[in-house]
């Protein structure tokens, strides 16, 4: 299928690998739930499945948080379908956060994510970048939920401990920046 997720198998409803159809696309979480219901197909209503790119970063790694953290991801119903430890490259870093280069924090960051090592996961399950960005909080761990990640674990806003795709489209990218499809076991 045309602009389907890379290492993605038939069993993930079209809306997280590739192509949405039309009866559910821009529609999310429950409304996607309430349209399967109604689905011939019951199939599709229990593999209903999505993506997502996480990164536990150097503040975390540094304190051996990496366990605690995934303790969160896994207890939200996520599965680490991929993961590695790495340390990032300037060029990586730079690449990867390419989208805030004019941001004043932007040489800092990638400071930040290449001074130690990171570990770089794909997150699998229902709803799943929405479900991550929950699990993670607020960007600044002053603005986090009490029990997310960042308001648990977080140093500062730019030390927050985790990074998480902010979209579908974005965790496609990401998880292909960094993943090749043979490294993603489901
Ligand atoms: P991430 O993309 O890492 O999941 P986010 O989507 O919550 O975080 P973004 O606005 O995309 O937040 O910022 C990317 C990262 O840049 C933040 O996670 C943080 O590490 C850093 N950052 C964001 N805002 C600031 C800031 N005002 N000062 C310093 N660093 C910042
Ligand atoms: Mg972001």
């Amino acid at each position: 299928m045309a602009g389907r997720l890379a290492g993605c198998g038939k069993a993930y409803l079209p809306a997280t690998c590739g192509e949405e159809k039309p009866a559910l696309k821009g529609r999310t979480g429950a409304a996607i739930d309430r349209a399967k219901s109604n689905s011939p197909n019951k199939q599709e209503v229990i593999m209903a499945s999505e993506r997502t790119f996480s990164i536990i970063k150097p503040d975390a790694t540094k304190r051996n948080l990496t366990g605690a953290i995934n303790q969160k991801i896994e207890a939200a119903g996520l599965r680490i379908v991929g993961q590695k430890r790495i340390k990032m490259s300037q060029s990586q870093a730079e690449g990867f956060y390419g989208v805030h280069k004019e941001r004043p924090f932007f040489k800092s960051l990638v400071a930040f994510m290449t001074s130690g090592p990171v570990v770089v996961q794909v997150l699998q399950g229902d709803n799943a970048v929405l479900k991550y960005r929950e699990v993670m909080g607020a960007t600044d761990p002053a603005k986090a939920n009490v029990g997310t990640i960042r308001k648990e674990f977080a140093e500062s806003i730019e030390a927050n401990s985790v990074h998480g795709s902010d979209s579908p489209e974005n965790a496609k990218i990401e998880i292909e920046f960094f993943f090749k499809p043979e490294e993603i076991v489901d």
